[in-house]
């Protein structure tokens, strides 16, 4: 295989068909599904109203250009600008979550006449040169060359230093005076802080909740944009919330909220919302050839439906609740489980080795053992040492119960390789 080639797994999997919260490999092995094509596949595998809703759009008409209306589209903009907590927000379709990212940026650092923008430590954003150039973690980026200049800022992972053992108030009031003191000594301008408000590759760490409130509070005192990456805990996923940064909404919504992944179910939808006066930024740059194209609007339409009317949301805090205690107990009869977090159905369970530092072998391990025992789970965080699961929303709980026993026989033989 190539060096550059980032698979999962000593042997790759090619996966063939899905149904429900269940895929299945070329051998015919069927796997729970316990990481949803990273985060991807939202309500489940092969949903009936999505799958209708796109051969029947494709058999109308495949392509139009942002040059023309869809009604699909447009019914998918009104909704998600209603949803985002945004006032007099309007949407603007993208392919994926980097692309979303880099409009954000783009609207951000126009709005404001500056290139200068403040990201999270630990933090990922995407693929595109501006989107790699702000990643608050080198392993996820080829370079440090950007056409940005970033000013990375505490708060998104408490790490294993200093910080560590503060209490939510103290970390939170630390983190604020951080900032404050960062901002006092900037030259210029800063445009906006991107902050995811669950770190996804980071290793799914929250911060208190409220740190963002507080964070909003010094930033409007400065005229800076906030913009909420929910690329990973939009639609629910978090359980208690729709958004993430609804559990920081004290001081106001976000200026700039980016979405992708769930919402298509697999196909291919992000986008960006903002105030109408902040979106005019985007002048010409609005025409996009493939962003929000009518088979993967009408796919968004199905699955936003289908997750409101069978309150997802609702299941992934219930189900996620459940799953959490029960991989908490489990994790208490083995050390190289070190934490067990999350919210709702994005939980990370972080592994260590017998001194107790990160282990990312013992992470490799346990995905595949996982895989050989018929589950398929994500890996992410500061050292790759954090399983990452995050399974469709509609996840049963018996499934939960059944992938909760797959993982624990993994981390069983993890343990008993690394000791
Ligand atoms: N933002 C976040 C928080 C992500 O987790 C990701 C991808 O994992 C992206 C942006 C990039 O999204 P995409 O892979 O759709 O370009």
């Amino acid at each position: 295989m190539p060096d550059w080639l980032a698979l999962y797994y000593d042997e790759p999997l090619e996966l063939t068909h899905g149904e429900g919260r269940h895929v299945w490999d070329a051998e015919g092995r069927r796997y729970l599904d316990f990481f949803g094509g990273i985060l991807t596949t939202m309500t489940a595998h092969a949903l009936p109203e999505v799958t209708r809703a796109i051969s029947e759009q494709a058999g109308r008409i495949l392509h139009t250009s942002t040059l023309y209306l869809d009604r699909h589209m447009v019914e998918l903009a009104e909704r998600v600008a209603t949803l985002s907590g945004i006032p007099d927000a309007r949407v603007f379709f993208t392919t994926s979550g980097t692309e979303a990212n880099d409009a954000a940026l783009l609207l951000a650092t126009t709005h404001r006449g500056s290139n200068q923008v403040l990201a999270m430590r630990n933090s990922y954003h995407g693929r595109s040169f501006s989107s790699v150039g702000i990643t608050g973690n080198s392993a996820w980026s080829p370079t440090s060359l950007s056409p940005l200049q970033t000013l990375y800022v505490h708060g998104g992972v408490r790490g294993r230093g200093p910080w560590a053992d503060l209490s939510d108030a103290d970390f939170t009031a630390a983190c604020v005076a951080d900032l404050t003191d960062m901002l006092g000594q900037t030259h210029g301008n800063v445009a906006a802080l991107i902050a995811e408000p669950v770190q996804g590759v980071g290793g799914f760490t929250a911060p208190p909740d409220g740190l963002y409130a507080a964070f909003k509070e010094v930033l409007d005192r400065h005229g800076i944009l906030w913009i909420t990456d929910e690329v990973q805990t939009g639609w629910g996923r978090t359980g208690d919330h729709f958004w993430g940064w609804q559990a920081h909404a004290a001081a106001g919504p976000p200026d700039i909220l980016t979405f992708a992944k769930g919402i298509g179910n697999g196909m291919s939808v992000g986008g960006v919302v903002a105030r109408a006066e902040v979106m005019n930024c985007l002048g010409a740059n609005s025409i996009s050839t493939f962003g929000g194209s009518p088979v993967t609007m009408a796919a968004g339409c199905a699955n936003l439906s289908y997750l409101l009317e069978h309150d997802l949301q609702g299941n992934a805090r219930r189900v996620g609740g459940l799953l959490i205690q029960r991989l908490r107990a489990i994790a208490a009869g083995l050390p190289v489980v070190r934490e067990v977090r999350g919210r709702g159905l994005m939980i990370g369970v972080e592994l260590a080795g017998p001194d107790g530092a990160p282990s990312p072998r013992a992470a490799s391990l346990a995905l595949e053992h996982a895989r050989e025992a018929g589950l398929l789970i994500g890996k992410g965080g500061r050292e790759a040492d954090t399983l990452r699961i995050a399974p469709p929303l509609s996840l049963t709980v018996a499934e939960a119960e059944e992938g909760a026993e797959l993982l624990e026989g993994a981390l069983r033989r993890v343990q008993s390789t690394i000791g």
